[in-house]
């Protein structure tokens, strides 16, 4: 069975303690100096909203959501919301943490949130859903905001939940500037203000990221083999970018098993299974296995593209895959990327190769902002500009601090945000 995650809240915090542990090894090499690593070590703004929601059957229901406003020195704050019974404040501070560092090392101007409500969505009704989101979005009031905080979808939501909050922000608000305050969330409809590629594009960006790093290695990409761990949004898309590269999917896992088929399997046609049958299990192509074979198996490149915390100090002697690439935010512990390290396994840390979602998540606010429309081309050009940008910096920071890819890609992330608070100060 997969890893299922704990509700007593000790999950989450020990997220938070990794998030630390890397902030912390990060924040030395780069020697970041002692005010500034004490102002990020804690987030700025925790947020907790208890409310309640009618149910279909006429009972009232107390809900408990959060919105962690980690930093906003390098613009308004920016980060998805997780929608999981799990959910809980450690899991939301680390998440939060994370963005600052993406949304810096990706060159975007945006600071790091994350946010989510404790619940299933899978075992409420579409009404319910609906009720529970808006609910949610009005009390969170005005902590959110256009130019302030910026939510997008993560684990368990998706446009549509976008939209609820978007026409919830709209109508409970006085500004008669409203068409002008869609941008209040990102990853929205294309119908209601959405960016085209908006949708693919965490899957889209880390299959650049891929791309980038073969081309350092001098690599081709096609003929590769690859396991995709999630098969959501971020797996799903970066299985077809991936497809479209020459890369042949041959195992996958969610939360309702593992299986695999080493003559390929269809990203398309495991769509469609999954939209009907709720995940990978019973997909007819493909002989079913157990979880930890899926994290041995025999691929060049596997990607994590679920839930935190699965390349674990168990799992990672096993691993064969030559290439991590980090679909999901945290998939490898500490202990278990310093195996992979040891191994001589590469990994492409989450950071930079999850990086895609908030970076059309800026084109998607850009665009509402100017009231214009960019073409699909336009954005994953864009996209992969950004991406390979960052990329560079990181193997050229690798080389120079002789460090490991996810230390080189924190310590340009820090650099950035350090320069900013050595340039503005502390205010009084
Ligand atoms: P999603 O809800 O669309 O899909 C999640 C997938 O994970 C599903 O296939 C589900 O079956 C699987 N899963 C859930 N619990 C599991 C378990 N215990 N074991 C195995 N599989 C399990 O979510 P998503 O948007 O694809 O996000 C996946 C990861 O990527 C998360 O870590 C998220 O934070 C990260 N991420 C997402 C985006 C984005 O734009 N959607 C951007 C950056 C990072």
């Amino acid at each position: 069975m997969p890893t299922r995650r704990s509700t007593d809240g000790t999950a989450g915090e020990r997220l938070f303690e990794t998030a630390l542990e890397q902030f912390d090894a990060a924040a030395d090499l780069v020697a970041l100096p002692e005010r500034t690593r004490s102002i990020l070590r804690t987030p700025k703004n925790e947020i907790i909203v208890n409310f309640p929601v009618e149910m279909d059957s006429g009972e009232i229901r107390i809900f408990r959501g959060y919105r962690v406003q980690h930093n906003d020195i390098l613009g308004p704050y920016k980060g998805g919301l997780r929608f999981a019974p799990y959910v809980d404040l450690g899991e939301v501070k680390a998440l939060a943490m994370w963005m600052t560092w993406k949304t810096s090392l990706s060159g975007v101007p945006f600071g790091g949130a994350k946010g989510g409500i404790s619940f299933d969505p899978r075992e409420h009704s579409r009404g319910e859903n609906e009720r529970i989101v808006r609910r949610f979005t009005h009390a969170l009031g005005a902590n959110i905001g256009p130019e302030y905080d910026i939510p997008a979808p993560d684990v368990g939501s998706n446009a549509q939940s976008m939209v609820w909050m978007m026409d919830t922000y709209l109508n409970a608000g006085s500004s008669t500037d409203r068409q002008n305050t869609r941008r209040v969330v990102t990853g929205k409809t294309i119908e209601t203000g959405g960016s085209l590629g908006r949708d693919k594009a965490t899957g889209q960006g880390a299959a650049f990221v891929l791309a980038h790093h073969y081309e350092q290695i001098n690599r081709d990409l096609r003929g590769q083999t690859c396991a995709i761990q999630g098969f959501g949004n971020v797996g799903e898309h970066s299985a077809r970018a991936m497809a479209r590269m020459g890369v042949k999917m041959t195992h996958v896992a969610d939360h309702t098993g593992a299986i695999a088929n080493t003559a390929g399997i269809d990203p398309e046609a495991l769509w469609r299974h999954t939209h009907e049958a709720g995940g990978v299990a019973g997909f007819d192509d493909a002989e079913v296995i157990d979880v930890e074979e899926f994290f041995a198996a025999d691929v060049d490149i596997l990607v994590p593209a679920a839930i935190e915390n699965q390349i674990t100090e168990a799992r990672a002697p096993h691993v064969r895959a030559s290439v991590i690439l980090e679909g999901a935010n945290g998939p490898t512990s500490v202990e278990g990327e310093r195996i992979l390290i040891d191994r001589g396994i590469e990994i492409l840390p989450d950071v930079l190769a999850n990086a895609g979602g908030v970076i059309v998540s800026y084109f998607e606010w850009l665009q509402n902002k100017m009231s214009s429309k960019w073409r699909l081309n336009e954005v994953d050009d864009e996209l992969r500009r950004y991406l390979w940008e960052a990329a560079d910096g990181i193997e050229a920071e690798k080389k120079r601090l002789a460090c490991t890819r996810r230390e080189a890609a924190y310590a340009v992330a820090l650099k950035r945000i350090g320069t900013v608070f050595d340039q503005r100060g502390i205010w009084p």
